[in-house]
């Protein structure tokens, strides 16, 4: 079988937890599968990097560059001691170590630069926040030629990954799959790649992310690419559960779910899974597993195109917060065509995604929720495409969250909506906005950010998640 396995960065925490994981590889090439292995940096090294990066364009003070290098450099050596099992330092430590203190004097020359600048632009931080995982994949790659592999690491770029210019959030282009298939398909039958998840490069030549959470993204490409039989996400948590375990304890993990299911969850803020992770996988129909590194034996989730019709109408309820809700009005938009076509518009050319989107029926007022970060600008386009007077008002408020119920079972059977709101009554929770999706395999809806847990939980109960058929 050829698989892709990626380790997320709570897998792949320390050099323990990374000696760990080498063995799970080990076990699995062993066993006959050839392997491309993704990772993710180590911890959360990734939200350091951005921090200092924020830090160094408003400070200007290059001191805390130094200290968190000198930190990473703590952490990056000791993860390559620990996870190599050298007290002396073997040939392959050395490598590694300087490979390693090599990009770190990278990162700190661009840190530096950018204190200087006084300015963080959307490529210097797709450039800072790529060395996460730059570290990560030469330690990785080494620790499983500690365990007898064949092994190499690269870079999502060197891997053949390439994207559009989007920063932040850049989209494979289509000679990718080719790519990665010429660089990565022949090789995989005697070495174990490890590719750096996240990175990749645009056609002029500069550093993108796919981003946060883009290496479940990477793992993905790189399955379709090569024409994987299975794509396998390592994480911390034993598969994709009816919620969130951090907000509902009593959460389940979900055998299998839909491509669609899994889609619609990370839309509305499952973390688990990046929300275009499984778009390269459906593809070619591949299926997706996602399993817990520190419970390798549970059997995790597995997320397939069809899925037999299980009597559960409601599968996951997950919620986003990084959201602002555009309240649009004014009398004079009452009959005026072409008003929410222009609000389309306008967003759209400010780059704004629009979330959920309704209409009263007296047809004064639209309501938008948008990604928090394009407030300002969503409310700027919209101001002055309307400048005429047509559009009276616009408030936004950004103390809301979206709510997401999922399951591809409710399409078609009646009272979801009636039972998801009668509970959200009982919980005294106002919804502020609702929205269903026309594939019906969504109910989402807007509540204020101080009351999204408790809806979550409401919610859950209503549905029984807890009891699930597992
Ligand atoms: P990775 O280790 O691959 O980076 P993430 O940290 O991105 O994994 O995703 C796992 C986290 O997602 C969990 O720690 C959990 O808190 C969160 N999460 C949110 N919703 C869900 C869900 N429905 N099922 C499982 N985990 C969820
Ligand atoms: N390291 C990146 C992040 O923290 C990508 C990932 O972990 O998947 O977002
Ligand atoms: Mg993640």
């Amino acid at each position: 079988m050829k698989t892709v396995m990626k380790f997320g960065g709570t897998s792949v925490g320390d050099g323990t937890r990374i000696k760990h994981v080498a063995r799970l590889i080990k076990a699995h090439v062993d066993a006959g599968h050839n392997t491309v292995v993704v990772t993710s940096a180590i911890g959360d090294t990734t939200d350091l990097l951005l921090d200092t990066a924020r830090k160094a364009s408003t400070s200007g003070n290059p001191d805390n560059i130094k200290k968190i290098i000198a930190e990473l450099r703590t952490t990056h050596h000791k993860a390559i001691r620990d996870a190599f099992n050298s007290t002396i330092e073997t040939s392959s430590a050395i490598e590694v170590i300087k490979e390693i203190n090599s990009r770190l004097e990278e990162v700190e020359k661009a840190l530096i630069g950018i204190c200087y600048l006084g300015e963080l632009t959307a490529r210097s931080v797709d450039f800072i926040s790529s060395f996460g995982e730059r570290l990560a994949a030469p330690i990785l790659s080494g620790a499983l030629r500690t365990v007898g592999l064949n092994s190499k690491s690269f870079t999502g770029d060197e891997a053949g990954i390439v994207t559009t210019k989007d920063y932040g959030n850049a989209l494979p282009l289509e000679r990718t799959y080719s790519q990665v298939k010429e660089r990565l398909g022949h090789l995989v039958e005697d070495w174990v790649p490890v590719v750096s998840g996240f990175i990749a490069r645009c056609e002029d030549d500069t550093v993108t992310t796919l981003g946060r959470g883009g290496s479940d993204f990477t793992a993905s490409i790189i399955g379709a690419a090569i024409g994987a039989d299975e794509i396998w996400l390592w994480k911390d948590v034993p598969g994709i559960m009816t919620a969130d375990p951090g907000v509902v304890p009593v959460a389940r993990t979900l055998p299998t779910i839909s491509y669609i299911e899994a889609m619609e969850m990370s839309y509305f803020g499952a973390k688990v899974l990046h929300p275009r992770a499984i778009e390269p996988a459906i593809r070619h129909g591949i299926p997706v597993r996602v399993k817990n590194t520190f419970q390798p034996e549970s059997e995790g989730t597995l997320v397939v195109g069809e899925e037999e019709k299980r009597r559960d109408v409601v599968k996951a309820v997950s919620v986003i917060n990084d959201v602002a809700l555009i309240n649009v009005s004014g009398a004079g938009m009452i009959g005026h065509i072409g008003v929410a076509a222009r609000i389309f518009t306008a967003l759209a050319e400010a780059g704004v995604n629009i979330m959920m989107i309704s209409q009263g029926s007296s047809e004064a007022n639209i309501s938008l929720v948008v990604d928090d970060k394009h407030l300002d600008s969503a409310v700027r386009a919209i101001q002055t495409d309307f400048k005429n007077g047509i559009v009276r008002d616009i408030t936004s408020d950004e103390k809301i969250s979206v709510i997401g119920i999922v399951g591809s079972g409710m399409a078609g059977v009646p009272g979801v909506a009636g039972r998801t709101f009668n509970a959200l009554g009982r919980a005294h929770i106002n919804v502020i906005m609702i929205s269903q999706g026309s594939s019906q395999h969504n109910i989402s809806f807007a509540v204020a950010k101080d009351q999204s847990h408790d809806a979550v939980r409401a919610l859950h109960r209503e549905f029984e998640l807890d009891k699930i058929k597992i």
